[in-house]
């Protein structure tokens, strides 16, 4: 029997460019509130509406996009 390949892990989702898309207002508040992951204070929200910056979000998801595609060869190798 031909053995899985293992899943490939769930992430989020950062387009080809490497850039976000928040051109939406959902994406603004007129509260001025820190960032989720450097702690300056940003107008902007992600999408799950917290306060962070595009461009530190965009270097979270680009983490988290190489972590899972490590933990991913791992598993395959395995
Ligand atoms: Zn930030």
């Amino acid at each position: 029997m031909p053995r899985r390949r293992p899943r490939e892990p769930r992430r989020a989702e950062l387009p080809a460019s490497g850039l976000l898309d928040w051109t939406s207002s959902t994406h603004w508040s007129h509260t001025p509130r820190p960032c989720r992951y450097c702690g300056r204070e940003t107008n902007l929200r992600d999408s799950a509406r917290k306060p962070a910056h595009k461009t530190c979000a965009e270097e979270a998801l680009r983490q988290q996009a190489a972590d899972a595609a490590e933990a991913y060869e791992a598993a395959r190798l395995a």
